[in-house]
């Protein structure tokens, strides 16, 4: 794969989301494409997602769902090829309102001791409007902005309507996933319902199956509803197999570094 996007080589990425799980459903084919081409993706996640379900209780026998989630989510960004993962502490479910400050500033410390050539994170819609996501967006983009000139180039990661729709009405036609299946008991249509349109998308349909792959690490999170829990690289290479960004409109000296992998928008 190191014919893909030359540039990248040596470059690094910063990730940065609210709960294990998250980096593998926003854009788990384009960290993995990233690693691929030679890219250091470093994954800071805000939380341990220790409020989230447990599809099976016997996985968190003593009782701690954050701790098990941390191991999930190191063992999903294996999978991808991530290669640090910062996971803080911050309270689940209250990330846009607790120690705010503290988050900011622990990303911009992050920032300067990576000095990322790019920062990915969550647009003003966090996916369906979860506080939490729409926090932590609103804290890297604030961490951002703060290191003015040297601000690293910011994205923000978004999926368009209907995509998860096309994932649960897969699940559920061929019967991997039970009628009335949701993701996470959120309707589907709620991803992507206020996403402003993307300035480029990236194609990882050959990086579907690792994205699948990374998905299932979060062995908490895939009871039988969820339509992740059994779709097929095929379904997925059709619903998953674009991932959508949008180039934050702040001034910064850094070079363009995830268009590399970018197509223009076409007309969908
Ligand atoms: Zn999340």
């Amino acid at each position: 794969m190191a014919a893909d996007a030359p540039g990248l080589a040596g470059r690094t990425i910063l990730a940065v989301f609210a709960h294990p799980d998250d980096e593998s459903v926003a854009c788990g084919g384009t960290l993995a494409r990233l690693a691929d081409a030679g890219a250091r993706v470093v994954l800071l996640c805000a939380s341990r997602g220790e409020r989230g379900s447990t599809s099976d209780p016997s996985l968190v026998s003593d009782g701690d769902l954050g701790r098990v989630r941390a191991q999930e989510l190191r063992a999903a960004a294996a999978v991808l090829g991530i290669s640090e993962v910062l996971i803080f502490d911050h309270p689940d479910g209250d990330l846009r309102w607790a120690h705010a400050l503290e988050l900011e500033a622990e990303i911009v410390a992050t920032i300067r001791r990576y000095r990322p050539d790019g920062v990915i994170t969550f647009a003003e819609d966090g996916l369906y409007w979860h506080l939490d996501h729409i926090g932590v967006h609103e804290r890297t983009d604030d961490a951002v902005r703060s290191l003015e000139a040297d601000a690293p180039p910011l994205y923000f990661v978004t999926m368009p309507k209907g995509v998860m729709r096309a994932v649960v009405e897969a699940a559920i036609s061929n019967g991997w996933a039970p009628e009335g299946s949701s993701f996470w008991g959120i309707t589907a249509d709620a991803f992507g319902a206020a996403a402003k349109p993307p300035t480029f998308v990236v194609d990882v349909r050959p990086w579907v199956a690792r994205k699948l792959a990374a998905l299932h690490c979060h062995r908490t999170q895939m009871s039988a509803s969820n339509p992740f829990a059994r779709i097929d690289e095929t379904v997925a290479r059709r619903c998953l197999g674009i991932e959508h960004f949008r180039r934050a409109p702040i001034d910064t000296s850094g070079e363009s570094v995830l268009e590399l992998l970018g197509e223009p928008v076409t007309s969908r």
